[in-house]
């Protein structure tokens, strides 16, 4: 009860400050959003300067999105700390992150529609609403979102994506920056069919550190915001390469700024994980995959038979089965999925004269003194 008129009296001081915002943009003629333009009905497919859409619909042969909606949750407060992101702006200190971005971000764009949630996820309560906001939030209500992107720095809000993930089979993006600032990674996770975010866990809790002993208070995270540019770049390439269905989607994709090193791999999900909903999605998965038709690809030898062969020719193989038997080296141990293009021939031992050196027993003095008698 204390907690929800606490929130009450935040929202209405947020209301009054968003207020007194639009009040003194439109006595500065600011107008609808705040000099921004209006709403645009339909994308024109128009090549014109002054069409905000001409550059995007260039890239309208991939096929592109004719509506975009956005979900966001957080429940911090933008701070004058914050202002190296590049994003938020100094008159905006106070305000909630989403409200904040909101603002920015429908005065860019007008067309799309947001719906902002300032709460933490982690509580019981806003777990709840949390979780029908992904399954009903879609574009059209009631119908699941498409792709759900944390950008979140700390374990457990990872945590509790990751279980509403898997509980409601979700699709989602994780995505991170290290608290050096020099780091930093995006992973897809598709529940039963990729390792969760439980299947491996990270260091913070293998090591079993109380995450709250990391984050001291006055003792902050560094924060570049060139790393999180790359990073958050990097996750909505991805995020594109998704939805639009171009490229190839990376499953995990590194990004170490010291060496400028971009590691890739993809994960599958540990049998053994500790959340029950990712090894019931694993099951799923693994029934789906059965149920698909299988290909098989039927290779049909062809003899070649030449009915009219007057000068008696033969067709053989250069390469009898021994020799290809013999050229059948050692095969790697490889990952599931990868196959050796050719192995390497087996060395023949008799052709190869066998050389000996013979240790003299002669120190290097004794030698040195025979080339100079040479
Ligand atoms: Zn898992």
């Amino acid at each position: 009860m204390a907690e929800s008129v606490e929130r009450l009296q935040q929202r209405v001081e947020e209301l009054e400050r968003e207020l007194a915002q639009e009040r003194s943009r439109r006595a500065l003629g600011g107008g609808d959003g705040g000099g921004g333009r209006a709403r645009i009905e339909k994308m024109s497919p128009e090549v014109v300067d002054s069409n905000p859409y001409s550059r995007l619909m260039a890239l309208k042969r991939m096929g592109i999105v004719s509506d975009y909606e956005l979900l966001l949750f957080d429940y911090d407060k933008v701070e004058l700390a914050n202002m190296n992101r590049l994003f938020f702006q100094p008159h905006q200190a106070g305000l909630s992150k989403v409200q904040a971005a909101e603002h920015t971000l429908r005065n860019i764009n007008p067309d799309v529609l947001f719906e902002v949630h300032n709460y933490n996820i982690t509580t019981v309560e806003n777990f709840e609403h949390f979780m029908n906001r992904i399954s009903n939030g879609g574009l059209e209500e009631g119908k699941p979102v498409d792709l759900v992107l944390s950008c979140v720095d700390n374990f457990e809000a990872r945590m509790t994506i990751n279980t509403a993930c898997n509980e409601l089979g979700q699709t989602w993006m994780e995505s991170g920056v290290s608290e050096n600032a020099v780091s930093g990674h995006i992973q897809l996770i598709i529940p039963g069919e990729s390792a969760c975010f439980a299947c491996a866990p990270p260091l913070v809790v293998a090591a079993n550190i109380d995450e709250k002993t990391l984050k001291r208070e006055g003792v902050c995270a560094a924060s570049l915001p060139t790393t999180m540019g790359v990073v958050a770049g990097i996750l909505v390439q991805n995020v594109l390469k998704f939805l639009l269905n171009f490229g190839t989607v990376s499953f995990y994709l590194g990004y170490n700024a010291m060496q400028d090193f971009f590691p890739t791999m993809s994960m599958k999900p540990n049998p053994q994980c500790d959340d029950r909903n990712c090894r019931k999605q694993q099951e799923e998965y693994k029934k789906k995959v059965a149920a698909l038709p299988t290909q098989e690809v039927v290779q049909e030898e062809e003899e070649i038979i030449h009915d009219d062969n007057e000068w008696g020719i033969e067709l053989v193989s250069e390469v009898s089965e021994e020799e290809l038997k013999n050229s059948s080296g050692p095969i790697p141990d490889l990952p599931e999925g990868i196959t050796v293009a050719y192995t390497v021939p087996q060395k023949q031992e008799d052709s190869v004269p066998e050389v000996t050196v013979e240790d003299s027993g002669e120190s290097l003095e004794d030698l040195m003194a025979k080339m100079k008698n040479m």
